[in-house]
């Protein structure tokens, strides 16, 4: 089979449920590092944006007329919409999509007071709350501008449960300013204590479009690249010693928590993005929405991103999961060998203690995960 041909198979051999993820565009303030699509709102603006949503996913559940098994609200601050906006967003979803079973996640910012949204939230559908913690040290989540302290997440983790959201995943960052191991290992301790199914772990990259990105790096008193090192590998013995699987580069979950949605942008299933800034992978092809909540509010359809599904994609997204990737799979998938070429390189990265190849296939080891973009490069 030729290589060109290959996407095109690559798709159509996982034709399974939907994911679909809906971006909410509102912050209450906007973060000193963040680069997501964001704005200030309020009432009216909420409104309006969640009835254009609803029609969009309306549109888009004639349209496609295929069931999902995911929901996402992610943002922004898809918390700020309040749980009848959020309610009406999801029965919409439900009505269109169907959601039999669904893993349905909303993201949230314990700095707001809950407790009425989620309980409303929950008894629409929500089952899974994704909880922007980041940091346990007030002088850390000050240097990130976050606008919540250690109070705020544990009463929102106890307002979600009292709700009835029994599926907690808590987001943690490093190598924020001035953070060292030890006070990595206290955020660490705090977040345990949630006593959470899900942790995700992201290393702060500047943008360059941000407060932190426009600030002189010495000014920014940011862990080196070796301290940023040592506070992954941390992160990982800490999470590996709780129990925690460490299924993917940034995410660690308990057994039978690994994020079912995340999942699908790992295994290149489809799913379909709406909101402006979100993106979508179907039949074949990524295509996403611009920057600009009015260009969502005039109709304006998604743009063409790229051809989906090659190789060089399945390799680069199989190698983010602790499976890693399998040649049996591979070759299913594409009708050919994953080469001898790139087993050499493979193994050259083996010696490093980067990577693991066996028989069956290859894998990153934890410190394989922290330069990974250069080994995936290499074998691509
Ligand atoms: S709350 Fe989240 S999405 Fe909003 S600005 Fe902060 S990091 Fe970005």
């Amino acid at each position: 089979m030729s290589r060109e041909a290959a996407p095109a198979k690559f798709w159509t051999k996982i034709l399974k449920k939907l994911g679909i993820y809906l971006h909410t565009p509102f912050c209450a303030r906007k973060c000193a590092y963040c680069d997501f699509y964001s704005l200030s709102g309020n009432n009216e603006l909420y409104e309006k944006y969640t009835a254009a949503l609803c029609e969009r996913v309306a549109f888009y559940g004639v349209r496609l007329s295929r069931p999902a098994d995911t929901l996402y609200l992610g943002g922004g601050t898809p918390s700020l919409l309040g749980g009848e906006r959020i309610g009406r967003i999801v029965s919409t979803a439900k009505q269109y999509f169907d959601l039999q079973n669904a893993e349905i996640t909303l993201e949230a910012n314990p700095a707001d007071n809950l407790g009425c949204t989620l309980k409303i939230a929950a008894l629409s559908g929500v089952n899974r709350l994704s909880l922007g913690v980041q940091s346990a040290i007030q002088s850390e989540l000050k240097s990130l501008s976050r606008r919540h302290n250690n109070s705020d997440v544990i009463r929102t983790v106890s307002e979600a449960r009292a709700a009835g959201i029994e599926n907690i995943s808590c987001d943690l960052m490093i190598g924020i300013p001035g953070q060292t191991v030890s006070s990595l290992c206290e955020s660490l301790d705090f977040i345990l204590s949630l006593n959470p199914e899900h942790i995700s772990v992201y290393i702060l990259k500047i943008e360059p479009e941000t407060p932190f990105g426009r600030t002189k790096s010495e000014l920014l008193n940011l862990p080196n690249d070796d301290t940023t090192a040592d506070l992954y590998l941390k992160t990982c013995e800490v999470l590996n010693m709780k129990g925690f699987i460490h299924y993917e580069i940034s995410n660690f979950a308990k057994e039978g928590y690994s994020s079912k949605h995340n999942l699908k942008y790992w295994n290149c299933e489809e799913y379909l993005g709406l909101g402006p800034a979100s993106h979508s992978f179907l039949g074949g092809k990524r295509t996403y929405y611009e920057r600009s909540i009015d260009e969502f509010f005039n109709g304006d359809n998604p743009l063409f991103e790229s051809e989906g599904g090659t190789s060089e994609e399945y390799i680069m997204l199989r190698l983010r999961l602790l499976d890693g990737l399998d040649f049996c799979d591979y070759k299913s998938v594409f009708g050919e060998e994953f080469t001898n070429e790139k087993i050499s390189i493979a193994k050259k990265y083996e010696k490093m203690g980067l990577m693991t190849v066996t028989q069956s296939g290859i894998s990153l080891t934890e410190r394989g995960f922290l330069v990974s973009n250069s080994i995936i490069s290499a074998l691509m």
